[in-house]
């Protein structure tokens, strides 16, 4: 049987920092130091999110976002290895309830690509139970809380999952009447877009409940023109599409490239949604920005952009029934 294509990109992603930093041109050493570092969150980055970056620049904002760092052996106080307090949320396997009338499902615990900031970089997906035949249970109890009214799939990445897997897990969802919408946060669209394929598509036409998309994109120069191309098919069966970035040092901590990003965003017929400050996980301290910072940088949007163009600065507390927005 042949392969579909973003599986075949996926099998063929980079998993050798020496190889990316041959590909971009960059001194040897930067991968030696980066292999130091990623033997516990491997280092994964798929050739077309490559392609988007500037040869010979170590300070390219794509490359700083996957390419490991020895800073992230930094032991650094308030930097944990569960930031927003998620095993407490476990409901079961794969299952997880932080806020009033949604549930999360972790579908997959892999992603197409591995960003350094993750703040589920330490998640034992492992002890999680997510799996295809963990779903079973977790949907049986989504069934049983008539609170719920919102599913919301998560991972790692959800789009990670066949096709024909995620119709199954889609048509269960739809089939308790008291859950009205799916939300699906996912990379995806954005580092392997070819993964937004006519099957996948159809499932979201044909699903009765109402979808929103929520990608994860930091950077304008990380929306090229096929991530346009996956975008532009994505809205013709998505109405609800929106962005959340997070606030990053060296990546996207100026108000030009915030600017850049939401209004490319806009063009892309997505909205910006959120501005997160980092989520506190072990390692990844170096892309730490001030709140007073991302503070002035949404204020100096403000004044740049229309207001709806303007994402929300936020922030999660561990058991806080919702997220705290700081501007
Ligand atoms: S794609 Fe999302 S879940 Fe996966 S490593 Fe990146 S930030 Fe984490």
């Amino acid at each position: 049987m042949v392969r579909e294509v973003w599986k075949r990109e996926l099998a063929d992603a980079v998993r050798d920092p020496a190889e990316l930093c041959e590909l971009l041109n960059l001194d040897p050493a930067t991968a030696k130091k980066a292999n130091k570092v990623s033997r516990d969150f491997p280092f994964l980055v798929p050739r077309g999110f490559i392609s988007r970056m500037q040869q010979g620049d170590p300070n390219d904002p794509l490359l700083l976002q996957v390419l490991p760092r020895l800073e992230e052996l930094d032991d650094v106080p308030g930097f944990v290895s569960d930031p927003v307090g998620e095993q407490a949320a476990r409901q079961g396997a794969g299952l997880i309830q932080k806020y009033h009338g949604r549930c999360l499902l972790l579908v997959t615990g892999g992603c197409a690509v591995n960003c350094r900031y993750c703040f589920r970089r330490e998640f034992p997906y492992a002890e999680s139970g997510a799996s295809p035949s963990s779903f079973t249970p977790a949907v049986a109890q989504i069934g049983h809380d008539s609170s719920i009214h919102e599913v919301i799939l998560s991972g790692g990445d959800p789009l990670l999952a066949d096709d024909a897997l995620l119709e199954d897990l889609i048509q269960k969802i739809a089939s308790i009447a008291h859950v009205q919408r799916l939300r699906i946060h996912t990379r995806i669209p954005v580092v392997l877009p070819s993964r937004i394929t006519e099957h996948f598509l159809r499932i979201m036409h044909e699903t009765r409940l109402t979808v929103c998309l929520v990608i994860h994109a930091n950077h304008a120069a990380e929306l090229d023109s096929t991530v346009a191309e996956s975008l532009r098919k994505l809205g013709q069966v998505i109405p609800l599409r929106f962005n959340q970035a997070v606030l990053l040092r060296g990546v996207n901590d100026t108000t030009e490239s915030l600017v850049h990003l939401s209004e490319r965003l806009l063009d892309l017929g997505v909205t910006p949604y959120y501005l997160h400050l980092l989520d506190p996980v072990r390692g990844a301290s170096d892309f730490n920005v001030p709140e007073e910072t991302g503070r002035r940088l949404v204020e100096e949007l403000r004044n740049r952009l229309p207001g709806y163009a303007v994402p929300r600065l936020a922030r999660e507390h561990p058991g806080s029934p919702s997220k705290t927005w700081l501007a």
